[in-house]
């Protein structure tokens, strides 16, 4: 067996690098050997010996460098102490110069001594016949570096030079174990795939621009291995969580039976209630996540569910984001819960004074559903009989709320609610863990929200219509602060423009202590205040029926599923609603096309696919909580043909932790 845990060993202590190389290192691509070696170039850079490619390339948005052998013949530093420093000297290619513009005179004047022979490399520029190279990034007396090369070009921070890293890249490359070939043979050979060591020093020794395409046959190799490893981390949870039986509930419950709703239940959330009861009814623990675009009923739909478990004696637990969201929840819910006569507590950071109290009701098993936030995962708390817990808007970071319940010895059932509509081509692959079932139709009742597009000129005339419109409205900024952009209107300025001009107005915005913005949201709900200025702090889940206009400023700034986000806030009533996204300028043609996209579709699965063709899958809304992020190198606009093949090949081979450790998916089947 070959020793490949050098991989997995933080790279400072395998190489020697500079501590404001290794911090600079270390916050672009992590702290292990693979990780510095998963940062890719994105680009090649020539160094050639031939001025005319040199020169003809000058201009042209790739740099090409200028080697030269040159025999030093005068050093010039100029007649003033900020005259550029000249090198004289004769090269291959006739007379260069090496111009500095600073620089350490006495240290030039030894590195460069008349009569010495140097390699130079850099940037060549002619003036009268004359080769001038300035600054060259390459000084060396070592002239068997004379030849054409070319060098990956990374995306860097700006404390690392491409040389520096590079460098780096390259010691631990050398470094780096073959490894047996986790890839059945028959699929390699089909498509080609060079080994997982080869494709990585191909890729950090480029020949061409080609080979660090995301459709190099190196690239994709890799690609493929990150959706390996993914695949084969779900398939592992999702068998893990199987084979722990657990409590089984029978659908037909007296709670239920006696449950008024003010509305009859869509077909779609009858259809998803008929799983997730199957699920419930089976004694293993489920695992669903239930998908359904803005104001499509989730919630009542995971209360009925709760009901069916609590009718068998056991609790459920309810998890939202925000204390908003929680308090939200638990007014809703408490209006059925009276009805039917179930004990409902709300348990968040502000109102520990009542903990133990609330505590003690939850070990004792009378309080029957609890609705918080993460407080309710604390050590402190404990529950008589868990049964269910409901996870709201949270996707991928939910999965980590129940393990932490898991550990604390509990098995019950989980349900997963979701508002961001996933492409589905990526739906398998970031949430294949989790059984799904999908909201796809809106309450019959509700018109489709109106939506325009008009130009930041007509502020005046939208602050009119405000004035004169008969239901509260959103008004959203993409930043709070001036600072953050000069050409955007934050929310802070424009919140003090509508006060003036509007008198009720209210801001809201993510750098808020939570006591004041539930203020400012309880006054929004009460009807208190007729316009909330917020960020997008309120895209997730806040549910005022009263306000039935949402306008986006800087429209163009937003994903596709972000705005439709957004726009999901309003038509939550049977009121006609209005969603107007203006924009700034300049504008693209092609932004606009953009927001045209918006208007004319209220689909929430078609947009994010539309996202992921046009921006990629790291704009999607929320992927860092939704679980995108992890992926570094598979590129579900690029690689999407990986995808079936990586699902074929992961339920035919055995668990494979080398591959698990690379891509970091061993800690997520750990935790289980
Ligand atoms: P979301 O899926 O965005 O979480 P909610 O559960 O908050 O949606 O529901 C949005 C609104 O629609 C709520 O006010 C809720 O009471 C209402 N609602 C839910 N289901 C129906 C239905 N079948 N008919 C009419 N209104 C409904
Ligand atoms: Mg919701």
């Amino acid at each position: 067996m070959i020793n490949v845990n050098i991989w997995f060993k933080n790279f400072e202590n395998v190489i020697r690098v500079l501590d404001f190389q290794k911090k600079a290192v270390k916050d672009l691509c992590g702290e292990r050997v693979i990780d510095v070696l998963m940062h890719f170039p994105y680009d090649v850079q020539l160094r050639t010996c031939n001025l005319d490619v040199a020169i003809n390339r000058n201009d042209l948005e790739r740099q090409v460098m200028f080697n030269e052998i040159i025999t030093i013949e005068d050093f010039a530093p100029g007649p003033f102490k900020t005259s550029p420093i000249q090198i004289l000297a004769t090269g291959k290619s006739g007379r260069v110069s090496v111009l500095y513009f600073h620089g350490n005179k006495a240290y030039l004047k030894k590195k460069y001594s008349i009569g010495k022979t140097l390699f130079v490399s850099g940037k060549a520029q002619v003036k009268n016949g004359e080769v001038n190279i300035i600054h060259p990034d390459i000084v060396s007396t070592d002239t068997s570096l004379y030849k054409e090369t070319v060098e990956p070009v990374y995306r860097l921070t700006s404390s690392l030079t491409n040389l520096m890293f590079t460098g780096i890249v390259r010691r631990l490359l050398h470094l780096m174990p073959d490894t047996e070939e986790w890839i059945p043979d028959e699929v390699v050979k089909k498509y080609g795939w060079p080994s997982f060591r080869d494709a990585l020093l191909k890729i950090h020794y480029p020949q061409c621009v080609d080979d660090v395409r995301a459709d190099s046959k190196m690239v994709k190799r890799i690609a493929f291995d990150e959706m390996l490893a993914n695949k084969m981390c779900m398939l592992a949870i999702k068998e893990k969580l199987k084979s722990v039986p657990c409590s089984a509930f029978p659908r037909n419950n007296v709670l239920a039976d006696k449950i008024q709703l003010p509305f009859e239940l869509t077909h779609d959330q009858k259809h998803v209630l008929d799983e997730i009861f199957t699920d419930l009814e089976s004694g293993m623990p489920m695992n669903r996540l239930v998908q359904g675009d803005v104001g499509s009923g989730k919630t009542v739909v995971a209360f009925l569910a709760a009901l069916s478990v609590i009718s068998s004696g056991f609790q459920v637990a309810f998890i939202a984001p925000t204390e908003a969201l929680a308090t939200q929840h638990f007014a809703t819910i408490s209006r059925y819960a009276e009805q039917i006569g179930i004990s409902i507590d709300l348990i968040i950071a502000k109102n520990r004074r009542y903990r133990k109290t609330q505590i003690d009701n939850l070990m004792n098993n009378k309080t029957q559903i609890v609705i918080g936030t993460h407080a309710l995962l604390e050590d402190n708390i404990k529950f008589a009989k868990l049964g269910l817990i409901i996870i709201d808007e949270q996707q991928r970071f939910g999965v980590m709320q129940r393990m932490k319940l898991i550990e604390k010895g509990y098995v019950m059932h989980a349900l997963y609610l979701s508002a961001t509509p996933i492409p589905r081509t990526m739906m398998l692959s970031v949430f294949g863990d989790l059984d799904l079932s999908i909201i796809s139709s809106k309450p019959a009742m509700r018109k489709p929200i109106q939506t325009a597009i008009v130009s930041a000129k007509k502020l005046p005339d939208i602050v009119e219509k405000v004035k004169n419109f008969n239901s509260q409205v959103y008004w959203i900024c993409p930043y709070i602060e001036q600072s953050e952009s000069k050409s955007i209107t934050d929310a802070t300025t424009r919140f003090a423009y509508l006060k003036n001009a509007l008198g009720s107005v209210g801001l809201l915005h993510g750098k808020m202590k939570p006591v004041e913005k539930d203020a400012v949201l309880n006054d929004f709900r009460d009807n208190k205040i007729k316009v909330l200025v917020a960020t997008t702090v309120i895209e997730v889940g806040i549910d005022v029926p009263n306000a039935n206009a949402i306008i986006i400023e800087n429209a163009e700034q937003f994903g596709l599923s972000q705005l439709h986000q957004l726009r999901g806030r309003v038509g939550r009533s049977d009121q006609q609603a209005y969603c107007i996204l203006m924009y700034g300028y300049p504008i693209s043609a092609q932004a606009i096309e953009r927001l045209q996209l918006i208007k004319q579709s209220n689909d929430g699965f078609e947009l994010s696919e539309a996202d992921l063709k046009l921006r990629g899958h790291g704009d999607l809304l929320g992927t860092h909580q939704s679980g995108f992020d992890s992926f570094r190198i598979f590129d579900f606009r690029l690689h999407s043909e990986l995808l079936e093949i990586a699902n074929n090949v992961a339920i035919r081979i055995p668990k494979n932790e080398i591959l698990l450790g690379i891509f970091n998916r061993r800690d997520n089947i750990k935790l289980m």
